[in-house]
């Protein structure tokens, strides 16, 4: 049993105010694997006023000490690599595999780009007789959720001790152990008491805690679109800066000069990595009428190759989704599928065989989706793809910008031009093409009600800054 019930405030850990606690539940087990405190009002306040207390001296540090800073934690967080991969497969049920392969080195790869960026980052520019000035914003509050426990940590931490500015967290209740392995990496590394603050506890108290404290200047949230409209009025009373990281329903556009069994792979794992719990997942998969049957024939040989099962087996390419919660949800989901008239290939409702115990759910494809369905225009949030067939390309861009969301994009094809001519059509954050690998340099964010602001790489860095012109500066 992992007992965390101390909050991390001003360099220390402490006892939470309140007695309440909260169940930690491994979601392929559906045991319960620990317990945290439910935060209150109280120990936001203290965590509040010790990064306010950090931050005069924390935002007048170098770059270069930050620098050193970045590096360090990077380090320290390599000494608990064992530690991370193992506890990203019990409180989230991510594979050994992927907690390793993703989840861990997102995480790193986020501090170690911060400090790279800081190398080349300039803080003061002059022009004509003003010298611009990047200063730190101030006391940032970062609300997380529980599909990538250690990324978007790790993103919006690394950005804001980049900038010098000083935080409280607040991680999702369901996956809080990846959050309390980052605090002890900061105190390995030597972080300043106040700088980094840990808050555990749920969204009603401690996350609008968070998004309505008068002395909190910035909030970053990545979650859901609810959620974030909700931080979004909260944090209009006190004229906060808001970032928001919302979900998606990307589209694949595969193009029909490509391998139709390459583009299977490539939308399969899209669909299915992390259990489908992934705001950029490509859920929406747009192929040319003529290639349908061909296309299908691909998907059903390929899928076998995505095994759905125990995280704790390296062979598992899909673990459970993250909990009941989220079980339920993609269930209605596929039986809303099912009613508004759409084909199932593959998957459906209930259990994978052999896994009664556990949130696993089978990794479903629909085909005669037509983009107006509720499959093709909600985000599910689970392994479920929505195959849609177009005439030509111009067809093909009309549906993928047909939703409100704008985060990614996805482009399979031989043919240059087209390829060009989608990535600049589509209304979206990021665009991939032919299954380009993560960079860590690229900035990540929404168009439409996918976000507002982008995280990663140097953007990442710029969100937690404030512009000040000094006119007239003597020289
Ligand atoms: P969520 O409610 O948006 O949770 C995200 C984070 O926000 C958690 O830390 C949550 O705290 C906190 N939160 C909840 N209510 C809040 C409030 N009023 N003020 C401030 N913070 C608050 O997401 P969810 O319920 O876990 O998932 C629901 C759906 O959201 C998913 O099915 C998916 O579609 C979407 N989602 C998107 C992303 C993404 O990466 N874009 C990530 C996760 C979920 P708790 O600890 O209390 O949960
Ligand atoms: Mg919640």
């Amino acid at each position: 049993m992992r007992n965390y019930l101390k909050h991390f405030i001003n360099g220390e850990w402490v006892e939470s105010t309140g007695s309440k606690t909260i169940d930690v539940i491994n979601p392929a087990t559906e045991e319960v694997i620990g317990q945290i405190s439910d935060g209150t009002k109280e120990d936001l306040d203290k965590a509040v006023a010790a990064a306010r207390a950090a931050f005069p001296s924390f935002s007048q540090t170098t770059k270069e000490e930050r620098i050193q800073l970045l590096n360090r934690i990077a380090d320290e967080y390599e000494k608990r690599k064992d530690d991370i991969v193992e506890t990203i497969t019990q409180e989230l049920g991510a594979p050994l595999t992927a907690s390793e392969k993703s989840h861990y080195n997102m995480g790193l790869g986020h501090f170690r780009q911060a400090a790279k960026e800081l190398e080349s980052f300039e803080f003061t520019e002059t022009r004509g007789n003003t010298v611009i000035r990047k200063e730190a914003i101030g006391v940032s509050g970062l609300i997380t959720p529980w599909n990538f426990p250690t990324n978007q940590t790790a993103t919006k931490l690394a950005s804001a001790f980049a900038a010098g500015s000083t935080v409280v967290l607040k991680p999702s209740e369901l996956t809080p152990f990846a959050a309390i392995i980052l605090a002890e990496v900061f105190e390995a590394a030597g972080l300043p008491k106040g700088v980094f603050n840990l808050v555990n506890g749920s969204g009603e108290v401690v996350g609008n805690g968070i998004s309505s404290h008068p002395d909190i200047d910035f909030v970053s949230f990545t979650g859901s679109g609810a959620v974030g409209q909700k931080i979004s009025e909260n944090a209009a009373k006190t004229i906060k800066k808001v970032a928001l990281e919302l979900g998606g329903k990307s589209p694949l556009i595969i193009l029909d000069d490509f391998d139709m069994k390459k583009a299977a792979k490539i939308a399969i794992a899209n669909v299915v990595f992390n259990s489908g719990q992934v705001c950029t997942a490509a859920t929406r998969t747009l192929i040319p009428k003529s290639k349908q049957e061909e296309f299908i024939e691909a998907v059903k040989e390929a899928l076998p190759n995505f095994p759905v099962g125990d995280p704790q087996d390296k062979k598992s390419f899909l673990g459970p989704l993250v909990s009941e919660k989220q079980y339920n949800r993609v269930q209605e989901y596929i039986e809303k599928g099912i009613e508004e008239g759409a084909t199932l290939i593959a998957g459906g409702t209930g259990k994978p065989e052999g896994l009664d115990k556990g949130y696993f759910v089978k990794p479903t494809v629909f085909t005669d989706v037509d983009n107006k369905m509720t499959i093709a225009q909600e985000e599910i949030f689970g392994p479920v793809m929505s195959v849609i067939t177009y005439d030509d390309i111009d067809e093909a861009i009309e549906i993928a910008n047909d939703t409100v969301f704008g985060l990614a994009g996805y482009v399979v094809g031989e043919d240059d031009e087209t390829v060009t001519k989608v990535a600049s059509s589509i209304r979206a954050g990021r665009i991939v093409v032919n299954g380009a690998r993560a960079d860590f340099s690229a900035p990540f964010g929404g168009y439409k009600q996918s976000g507002i602001g982008r995280e990663w790489g140097e953007y990442g860095i710029e969100e937690y800054l404030e512009v000040k012109s000094v006119v007239g500066m003597p020289s």
